[in-house]
């Protein structure tokens, strides 16, 4: 399988959401408006203007505390799930572009059902425009990867946590860095690497992190087995 991947290396990221603004600036997306949750994570969840959030958890107590920060993003699935529901209403409304697997939505998306696009996800990506009704989530940067630049979160990340380039190039180094955890770390993983081209590097159970951090079901309790059963095949046979 060739295209394009990140690796992103949890061990790393330090919360400092360089990259949540980066993406911010580069899409020109605008500011949400949040309030005190006694949380540094800002804001509270994704949005169609916030395609890219640093998520924040606690876990353990006292000399087991830890902080686990999640810069969660649109995996890039190798084969989506998003855009077989999406091709069961409307055909091109979601791409996926052949050069680099980036899973992208198009101005049609306005058109399908929100609801049956984002229960396909395995991971609770998509999100929708109240106004509009289009829906969005992050595009890897495709403007900016098809004029050889990083994608902009890539660009601004001072620690390594993010990477990019070649698929082959990023499952080596994700290995790589994996052994080297896993000395430290005998649980570290990395999540769901052979379905999807965001490949997080978690050096504990993925859940802690986030419950949608890893694949074991979607937001609605579905596998992508059981989307088959529960949603494309329904909506296949309405479409008759
Ligand atoms: Fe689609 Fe979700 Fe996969 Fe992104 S993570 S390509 S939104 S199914
Ligand atoms: Fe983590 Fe890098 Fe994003 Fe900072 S820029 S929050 S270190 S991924």
């Amino acid at each position: 399988m060739s295209g394009k991947s990140f690796f992103v290396d949890l061990t790393r990221c330090t919360a400092c959401r360089g990259c949540q603004v980066s993406c911010k600036q580069w899409k020109q997306l605008p500011a949400e408006k949040t309030s005190q949750r006694g949380t540094h994570q800002n804001p509270a969840d994704l949005s169609y203007n916030t395609i890219r959030l640093v998520r924040f958890s606690e876990v353990g107590d006292g000399d087991d505390f830890k902080w686990l920060f999640f810069p969660e993003q649109c995996r890039h699935c190798v084969e989506p799930p998003c855009k077989m529901a999406g091709d069961s209403m409307l055909e091109g409304a979601i791409l996926h572009d052949a050069a680099t697997g980036a899973v992208i939505y198009t101005e049609k998306t306005k058109e399908l059902d929100f609801e049956t696009v984002r229960g396909a996800c395995p991971y609770d990506i998509p999100r929708q425009d109240p106004v509009t009704r289009q829906l969005s989530k992050c595009n890897m940067c495709i403007d900016r990867v098809e004029a050889g630049m990083l994608p902009s979160c890539v660009k601004t990340c001072p620690t390594g946590t993010m990477n990019f380039g070649d698929r082959e190039d990023m499952l080596k180094l994700a290995q790589a860095r994996l052994a080297e955890v896993q000395a430290k770390s005998p649980k570290a993983i990395l999540v769901d690497a052979d379905s999807v081209r965001v490949i997080y590097l978690a050096e504990v159970d993925p859940k802690s992190y986030y419950k949608y951090l890893g694949d074991a079901a979607g937001p609605r309790g579905l596998t992508r087995l059981a989307l088959f059963d529960k949603v494309l095949g329904p909506l296949r046979q309405m479409r008759g």
